[in-house]
């Protein structure tokens, strides 16, 4: 018996990795009687003594899971937007950042394309990075053009992390894995994209190896619905509001149209970004107005 953690799951297999060895393992049928399926990412038990053929004994309790893509324990999301082509756009990176701090996961920022950024579009940018970072986020502004040697100056992010990445399509995710890990050759740009798909119909995931980290190889979020998050949560995921609450008159004030509202003071003194509490407001409306579900 030993311990290790599962980077890669095809058809049935589960690949653990242990002490720097991988490991092919079967689950047991007791996983499929008890409803648990190890996912990438799981930290297990497995049984190591045939070297072809182990089995996962026993999968650890997680810390978080995503469904797409299917991974657990995971330290970090990075949130990849463009600065430009497509625009900028932080009504779409406010929604996954919901999501992805409703799920307990650390978002950190990454604002690629900065290489093209039209000039008149540069001090517009610069004010969305400071904002993001007044509210403490971590923010890079970076290139996937630049050579490696100038992108290892993000090596940090990665070590020792399960990193997943996510962003709306075309803001150069593939384009960053690959100029930090070569290896990797992820298919670039949306026509090679949608002609590779045909040929993998079985989804499946992988961690690979970035810098001295591992970051799962599909990119995360393939709808961005709140359905899962209720309002009272929707305020834990705007740090800057959440960090007003216990100022607020009403006990589980949301920040609406209740009166004495410390968010709504910190929105007028400037110190609560205005577009963030209106991108809060529109959210809540839609958290509001869902329909119940039984
Ligand atoms: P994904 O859909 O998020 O994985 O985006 P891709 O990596 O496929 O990139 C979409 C397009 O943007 C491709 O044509 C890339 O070459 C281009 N691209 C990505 N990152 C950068 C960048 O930092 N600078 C420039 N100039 N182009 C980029
Ligand atoms: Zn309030």
């Amino acid at each position: 018996m030993a311990e290790g953690r599962i980077i890669k799951a095809i058809s049935g297999f589960y690949y653990v990795k242990s002490e720097g060895e991988v490991h092919q393992c079967r689950g047991r049928g007791v996983f499929r009687k008890k409803n648990i399926t190890p996912l990438v990412g799981d930290f297990v038990v497995f049984d190591k003594n045939n070297p072809d053929e182990g089995y996962v004994l026993e999968v650890k309790p997680r810390k978080n899971e995503l469904v797409r893509p299917p991974v657990a324990n995971i330290d970090q999301a990075i949130l990849v937007s463009s600065a430009t082509k497509p625009d900028f756009n932080p009504l779409l990176l406010d929604r996954f950042l919901v999501l992805i701090e409703s799920k307990g996961i650390k978002p950190i920022l990454f604002i690629t394309k900065k290489d093209i950024i039209p000039e008149k579009q540069k001090q517009v940018i610069d004010r969305y990075v400071s904002e993001y970072r007044q509210i403490g986020y971590q923010v890079e502004l970076l290139s996937s053009k630049e050579n490696l040697s100038e992108l290892s100056n993000f090596e940090s992010y990665f070590s020792k992390n399960v990193s997943v990445i996510a962003g709306q399509s075309g803001v150069g995710k593939s384009s960053f894995l690959n100029a930090i890990n070569p290896l990797l050759q992820l298919k670039t740009d949306d026509i090679s994209k949608s002609l590779g798909r045909g040929k993998h119909t079985t989804r499946h995931v992988e961690l690979v190896e970035v810098f001295d980290g591992l970051v799962a190889d599909t990119p995360g979020f393939s709808t961005l619905d709140f359905n899962k998050v209720e309002a009272n949560e929707l305020v834990e995921c705007f740090p800057e509001i959440s960090e007003q609450k216990p100022y607020c008159k009403f006990r589980g004030c949301l920040h609406n149209k209740e009166p004495k509202c410390a968010v709504k003071q910190a929105v007028e003194t400037g110190e609560i970004s205005a577009m963030r509490y209106e991108h809060y407001i529109s959210f809540l409306n839609e958290i509001l107005s869902r329909k119940p579900r039984y």
